[in-house]
């Protein structure tokens, strides 16, 4: 059994990052990375926009603002935690994206 060390950087901003998490919309999707130690959400924003954003247990580690559908956005979202944290994803330690709420409203 081995543990992947996650080494997490918060440059400073942690703050704002927190101070946004309040006007941010409903989670739509959500995935789990590293044995759900790191959890990717999708969150609705305004019309026509979403937002990624990376969590480390309740730390926010990453926000990125995207336009386009939060479906759309899992693609860019797969693709920031592979750079953040270059793995094989896929493997028994990650889960798949789980829809965290119907599309209505
Ligand atoms: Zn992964």
């Amino acid at each position: 059994m081995h543990r992947r060390p996650i080494a997490v950087s918060l440059e400073g901003n942690a703050e704002a990052l927190v101070r946004l998490s309040r006007t941010r919309g409903d989670i739509l999707w959500m995935r789990a990375h590293f044995e759900g130690r790191l959890r990717v959400e999708i969150r609705g924003s305004d019309r026509g926009s979403c937002v990624i954003l990376v969590r480390s247990g309740d730390e926010p580690i990453r926000e990125t603002r995207i336009t386009g559908e939060a479906e759309a956005a899992r693609e860019t979202a797969d693709r920031i935690i592979g750079e953040l944290y270059p793995h094989s994803c896929g493997s028994a330690e990650c889960g798949s994206w789980v829809a965290m709420a119907p599309n209505n409203k």
